[in-house]
């Protein structure tokens, strides 16, 4: 089973992906982990990702659609894959479908995490992370013990630089110019699954993993 997990920043594509991946034992690709991995491994690629990513930018696609088709080539398991972030615009959909040609793994189905601008708003402003353990909290709705501060580590919560009401208001124009064309593309496919983002996770997960199931035919507990 080959998927596409899509929606605006703030739409919970990154906890999605992780119970997709722990559930159907499907390995996850994603574009903005990629990336995030160049740039804290110093490379000339990442310095070049981080000046897009910092501003809320898409990264251009010549530079995406080389590192993601990459990572998928090298990837020879017989399991699905769980595309999360790529593609996210036309270009990248129409470099994508060869590949998908050349590895023979058709996407069979588009998630898309559909959230309102005020919610993905509260969610991404207010999201903060720990330098040591990754554990994201949210200053309104899901805050830390001690504020600012990680129950886990004891360390200072960082924002990310792309987090911030400038860059996400970058962020979701990007969006809409970009990421809503591609969806169209998926959409004449007739693979687009639209799935309400702004429930809590539990519904969320429920509706994604009963239609999983159906395509995958196989229930899991
Ligand atoms: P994400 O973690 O998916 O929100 O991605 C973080 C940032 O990485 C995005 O805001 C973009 O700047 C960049 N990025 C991730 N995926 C792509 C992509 N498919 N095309 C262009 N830029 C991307």
């Amino acid at each position: 089973m080959n998927i596409l997990i899509t929606g605006a920043p703030g739409s919970g594509k990154g906890t999605m992906s992780r119970r997709i991946m722990d559930t159907f034992g499907i390995t996850h690709i994603s574009s903005g982990d990629l990336f995030r991995q160049y740039i804290k491994e110093d490379t000339e690629i990442g310095a070049l990702a981080r000046h897009y990513i910092d501003q809320g930018l898409l990264v251009p696609d010549d530079v995406t659609i080389e590192i993601v088709k990459e990572r998928i080539l090298c990837f020879n398991e017989d399991q699905g894959i769980l595309l999360d972030g790529f593609p996210r615009t036309s270009i990248q959909a129409h470099a994508f479908y060869e590949i998908e040609k050349k590895i023979n793994r058709p996407i069979d189905v588009v998630i898309n995490l559909v959230v309102d601008k005020e919610l993905l708003i509260r969610r991404i402003t207010g999201r903060r992370m720990c330098p040591e353990c990754s554990t994201i909290y949210n200053i309104y709705l899901n805050p830390p013990r001690v504020p600012g501060v990680c129950d886990n580590e004891g360390r200072t919560l960082f924002q990310r630089p792309d987090d911030t009401l400038d860059a996400l208001s970058v962020r979701l124009n990007q969006y809409d110019i970009h990421t809503e064309p591609m969806l169209e593309y998926y959409r004449k496919r007739g693979i687009v699954k639209d799935i309400d983002g702004s429930l809590g996770v539990e519904p969320v997960w429920k509706e994604i993993k009963e239609l999983l199931e159906k395509i995958d035919g196989n229930p899991r507990d």
